[in-house]
């Protein structure tokens, strides 16, 4: 059982499918795709309540980060992220030439307005990203931090909202007043439950919009993937759905592993993390790996040591999952 990349559980409504079997059919697979997606964009803008000219939309929102690092990150600039969080922020800072710099998040995962203050005024960075609900760690990010960041810093904010359906509050109203320095970036491989559609987008002001497009590659976006997920926002009933019983699942979780000899922390994403107290995180990892459940090991990255991150699954596999961990936890050498 994998609970190990944060996908959904749940397959895509049955309709979505019929809708994209039926879709297939009608593609110009002769023509170039819609190049600036303009269906898509306009359903993603209806559904955000902002203008269509503050949405670029690319095949994952790994590929939103990156399009946005090539165009204000890159060699001699700066980048800045708080870790623990998604390393990919990083990595692909750094293949875009630029430099990086790590603030600290507390031994609780909760990020101080101190350290936000000192990265910037140490730093300026060009680039700054935040996380939020923060990966690998669940929390959500202080509504404060985000206020703060978007006052103080002269360069690009990006936050990282992969995960914001399973939480409460969003930075979009921060994200689409022309002349911000705040974007936002989403996904449809969470709760919409379309890992393997590869769609993501920004909502951002409206230059910064037309920067995306310059430097993305034309044509990036097929016309199948913009069918499917122009499709896929007539499912939002189905997707809060989805959402809620991850949800409430994610509480039942948490609950079981308050039972246990773990620490854990407050998630607003669809995964829980945990540390055991005993034992080694590499040790429970494989445990668990013996009885058939593959979690994230995320025992060896910074500032997560020993930690182990679970994915919420079906009621079942959670069910599977707490049982495999009890047994893992008592188990003698
Ligand atoms: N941001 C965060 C914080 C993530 O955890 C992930 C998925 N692991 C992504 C972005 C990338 O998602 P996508 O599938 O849209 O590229």
């Amino acid at each position: 059982m994998r609970l190990n990349t944060n996908e959904s559980p749940f397959p895509p409504p049955q309709g979505w499918r019929a809708e994209v079997a039926r879709l297939v059919a009608s593609i110009d697979w002769n023509r170039y795709p819609d190049r600036e997606a303009h269906a898509l964009r306009g359903a993603i803008a209806t559904r955000h309540g902002v203008d269509m000219s503050s949405v670029f939309v690319a095949n994952g929102s790994n590929e939103v980060l990156q399009t946005l690092l090539l165009s204000y990150a890159g060699a001699k600039r700066t980048v800045a992220v708080f870790e623990p969080t998604y390393q990919l922020h990083a990595h692909l800072a750094r293949i875009s030439g630029a430099t990086v710099v790590a603030g600290r998040r507390s031994s609780d995962y909760t990020l101080s307005s101190e350290e936000i203050q000192r990265v910037v005024s140490e730093h300026s960075p060009n680039v700054t990203f935040l996380c939020s609900p923060n990966n690998p760690t669940g929390r959500v990010e202080a509504w404060g931090n985000i206020e703060l960041l978007a006052d103080i810093s002269s360069g690009l904010v990006i936050i990282d909202e992969a995960y914001a359906e399973f939480s409460e509050r969003s930075a979009v109203e921060l994200a689409s007043t022309s002349g911000g320095n705040v974007v936002v970036s989403r996904t449809f491989s969470k709760t919409w439950s379309l890992a393997g559609l590869r769609l993501g987008y920004v909502i951002a002001p409206p230059e910064i919009v037309d920067m995306l497009h310059a430097v993305v590659l034309p044509y990036h976006l097929d016309s199948f993937k913009q069918a499917a997920g122009l499709a896929a926002l007539g499912y939002v009933d189905e997707m809060n759905d989805r959402v809620a019983r991850i949800v409430a699942e994610r509480g039942r979780i948490t609950e079981a592993l308050s039972r246990l000899d773990v620490d854990t922390w407050p998630s607003g994403a669809n995964f829980v993390l945990f540390k055991p107290r005993q034992i080694g995180g590499h040790a429970t990892w494989q445990r668990l790996v013996d009885r058939g459940v593959l979690v994230r090991d995320c025992s060896s990255w910074s500032g997560v040591e020993d930690c182990l991150r679970v994915t919420v699954g079906t009621e079942d596999e959670n069910s599977a999952f707490i049982e495999a961990l009890k047994q893992a936890l008592e188990q003698s050498e």
